[in-house]
């Protein structure tokens, strides 16, 4: 990996619980994570809703403090800031959610809203900013036209296309886009998805990518992280995690997913519900809806296993002590490889 332009290390977040159960101790929404995003790449952060992936992106963006551990960008801890500190990460770190309609004031024109991270930063003259404002639409496919109209004028693209812009307004380094495809059907997906490499390969911007759809995650990381009941279960490079996934979790995912449902919001057929955070199982946190449970799964958290150097499972099957399912994981494999080629 490259230099990393965003570190998360080993960050919890944990939220009290209200009333008597407060003493019972808090419901945790982020476990121990360890995540680095190098800069010009893309980590795709995939997870069931509730699985702590918008949880990690606040704190990521400073909207919410960690309980423990760290967060660093560009080698500098913010989590001690100063206001001032603040406004040049920002800068430098933009953010791009699921529903540009709720990020878009609909009152204001695309002009203005492109523009407002200029005024915001007091880049420029009042010229020069409305100038960089027309200039900056061709670069997200929309003509200038567009510069007089309001969001509830826009289709959905179209005001994603407009909150893409206006991020890129000032010169980001990371960009962490919350589902930013999800809200939109498959035909626009694909277009989005280009745009966002497209930028890539330009601007170098790197993304934190988080999305509960694997097709789409597939198509734009360099590296995936699945996340599971707030902590990060598997990691690995693209084609580990897509070709040869090794966490049951993660195989589950893959195996029961045939094509890119934008209208679905979990991730597939898993077995059984997801477990609410305030009841995560003792042991290992997946074991309820596991095929290959064993008696060490229900006492024992497992660690972070590394099968392979920069890979990561959290599964008591990859401890170098234990049977490896080689058969299962190279019949998935082989399923998978037919699935997303
Ligand atoms: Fe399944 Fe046990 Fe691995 Fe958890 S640790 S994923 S329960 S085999």
């Amino acid at each position: 990996m490259t230099t990393p332009i965003l570190e998360f290390r080993t960050v919890s977040k944990t939220f009290a619980r209200g009333g008597l159960l407060q003493r019972q101790g808090g419901v945790m929404a982020v476990d121990r994570v360890s995540l680095v995003v190098p800069a010009g790449r893309t980590v795709g952060l995939v997870g069931e809703s509730g699985s702590g992936k918008s949880t990690l992106a606040r704190i990521a963006l400073g909207l919410m403090r960690p309980s423990s551990g760290g967060v660093y960008f560009d080698g500098d801890p913010i989590e001690h800031l100063s206001r001032r500190g603040w406004r040049g990460v920002r800068k430098r770190m933009q953010a791009i959610f699921q529903d540009p309609a709720s990020s878009l004031n609909p009152r204001r024109s695309v002009q203005r809203l492109v523009q407002s991270p200029l005024d915001v930063h007091r880049v420029g003259s009042r010229s020069e900013r409305a100038a960089a404002v027309a200039a900056s639409l061709p670069r997200v496919g929309l003509d200038s036209e567009y510069l007089r109209r309001f969001p509830h004028q826009l289709s959905g693209g179209e005001r994603q296309r407009v909150a893409i812009a206006r991020a890129l307004m000032v010169g980001p380094q990371l960009i962490i886009a919350d589902e930013p495809t999800s809200a939109v059907d498959v035909s626009v997906q694909a277009q989005l998805i280009r745009l966002f490499a497209d930028i890539q390969n330009d601007l170098g911007i790197a993304y934190l990518f988080i999305s509960h759809n694997l097709a789409v995650v597939k198509h734009v990381a360099d590296w995936v992280a699945v996340m599971y009941l707030g902590r990060i279960v598997e990691f690995g490079t693209r084609d580990e995690v897509f070709l040869s996934a090794q966490h049951p979790y993660t195989q589950a995912l893959l195996a029961s997913v045939p094509i890119p449902d934008p209208a679905r919001k979990g991730l597939g057929l898993v077995r059984g519900e997801l477990p609410s955070m305030a009841e995560i199982p003792s042991g290992c946190r997946f074991r309820d809806r596991c095929p290959h449970a064993f008696d060490k799964c229900a006492r024992e958290d497992p660690p972070d296993y590394e099968p392979s150097p920069g890979k990561r499972v959290a599964c008591h099957l990859l401890a170098p002590t234990a049977q490896a399912p080689q058969m299962h994981t190279a019949l998935i494999a082989q399923t998978l490889e037919r699935k997303y080629q």
